[in-house]
């Protein structure tokens, strides 16, 4: 019954207990007071009302007998008058007769001074109250009115055998309450607990899918949830990650053991043998490039590439990757340009800078036919620099736009692959901008050309 927590339980307990212990003492105090302020209260407005009824016989206070007829309950109630000297002139409660007297409160009255006060006779207490007679500005003698308080040590009694028998019931009850709702309320993390326990690499599928209201422990379980289906996104990233490089790798190795398997069936020229090395030559190229690309990203993804924070001027930077390129574009016959913006420079680092910049610059180039333009140049827009490379290409489908950062994507497979590209450069550009603070983005009409921009903060 009790889950995982029994000292929560048991400090739960422990703090109800206590309150329960104030509220019913509290109650059992006001109510006594109440009902002994009362019953005071009674007897003064008897003695009171009984004070003008006061008769002189021979100079001594006493009242006529059929005042004790007027008393509504001689039992529980009784009238006694002293007169000067504090003898006893008139008392109803002759019959017990054994009611003793209050000295005290009768000396003070006989000075002048009325109190209340408690007696007690045969086990039975009496509220008592005296009063001083007088008449023409004499204290004459003194009035007494006394009353049960059996009826008020009743209520109390009663109320406290109430509180007994409720105090342990409520107790119990309201703990064994407490303890269900609690459970109930921690079952969801005994369920979190279980599937926690399921889950494996291989086995990403499973949720919660509790339908809780939008608590703590609510909250948790669709984090959760929520942390289960980026973990199952980013294991099938990897898988896919890694069936696409087997399968890149595995490409070039193909033509060339197809290259030399063919070469060996018989015995060829000296000049086919060196046709063949240097197709050969060309798939370890592209392996070697290959490779390189995977091994970037890998360094990348474990936050092993340096990131350098130089002061770069970007009219050197991009002016350096444009004459890098300056040949390729020429052999395609295609125009390359820098268009200047003003001078700029920022932290950033340096190599993957320009490591960035070819890599647009040469996809440019790569995908723009003959008698095309390619241009590079930059601007600054608020507290961010914005390089970008422009082309007058083949462009991008939108519908391929969301996906060509993506590791290994690429819209045309044959187009690239005969270009010598692996479908990781834009990954790794986006890992260099992103590596640096900043961002890549492409913007791209199908048939008329592709921009993209880098955006770095200054
Ligand atoms: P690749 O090695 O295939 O060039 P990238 O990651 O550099 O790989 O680019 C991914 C894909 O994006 C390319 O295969 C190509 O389809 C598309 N692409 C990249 N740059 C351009 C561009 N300037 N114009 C048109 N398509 C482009």
């Amino acid at each position: 019954m009790i889950h995982g927590r029994p000292w929560l339980t048991l400090w739960y307990v422990l703090l109800l207990a206590i309150i329960l212990a104030v509220f019913s003492a509290g109650i059992y105090l006001t109510l006594r007071h109440s009902l002994y302020a009362n019953l005071d209260d009674s007897i003064e407005a008897r003695a009171n009302d009984l004070l003008p009824l006061v008769q002189y016989e021979n100079g001594r206070p006493t009242l006529s007998a059929n005042i004790a007829a007027a008393s509504p309950d001689l039992g529980e109630q009784f009238v006694r008058v002293y007169d000067a000297s504090g003898a006893v002139m008139f008392d109803t409660s002759g019959e017990a007769g054994v009611l003793p007297r209050d000295a005290t409160g009768v000396r003070g009255a006989l000075n002048g001074k009325a109190s209340t006060g408690s007696l007690k006779a045969d086990g039975e207490g009496f509220r008592v109250r005296i009063a001083p007679l007088e008449r023409d500005g004499q204290i004459t003698g003194a009035l007494e009115v006394g009353r049960a308080m059996g009826d008020v040590v009743d209520t109390l009694t009663t109320l406290v055998l109430i509180l007994a028998i409720a105090y342990p019931i409520t107790l119990v009850t309201a703990s064994f309450g407490g303890v269900f709702l609690a459970s109930r309320a921690l079952s969801p993390i005994d369920g979190l607990t279980r599937l926690a326990r399921r889950i494996t690499a291989e086995d990403l599928s499973q949720r919660l899918n509790m339908r809780l209201p939008d608590d703590e422990v609510g909250r948790l379980a669709r984090t959760f949830d929520d942390m289960i289906a980026r973990l199952e996104d980013a294991f099938r990233r990897q898988r896919q990650f890694t069936a696409d490089a087997s399968h890149e790798l595995r490409t070039p190795l193909t033509a060339i053991k197809g290259q030399v398997e063919v070469a060996l069936t018989r015995p060829r020229e000296p000049g086919a043998y060196r046709e063949v090395l240097q197709t050969v030559n060309e798939q370890v190229d592209r392996l070697i490039r290959l490779v390189g690309s995977l091994l970037t990203l890998a360094r990348a993804d474990a936050g092993q590439i340096p990131v350098a924070s130089e002061s770069v001027n970007l009219q050197e930077l991009v002016g350096a990757a444009v004459e890098q390129v300056r040949a390729a574009a020429g052999q395609r016959g295609i125009q390359l340009a820098v268009e200047e913006g003003p001078s700029v420079t920022l932290p950033a680092d340096e190599d993957l800078l320009l490591q960035l910049i070819l890599n647009l610059l040469d996809n440019a180039i790569k995908y723009t036919p003959a008698g095309g333009r390619v241009s590079a140049g930059w601007s600054i827009d608020g507290g961010q620099v914005e390089l970008w490379v422009r082309d007058t290409g083949v462009g991008i489908a939108p519908e391929h736009l969301p996906h060509i950062f993506d590791r290994f994507y690429r819209v045309d497979k044959a187009r690239s692959r005969a270009e010598g590209g692996s479908g990781l450069g834009l990954s790794i550009c986006r890992w260099v901008a992103e590596a640096q603070g900043g961002s890549i983005s492409v913007e791209s009409t199908l048939g008329q050309g592709s921009t993209f921009a880098v955006r770095l903060p200054r």
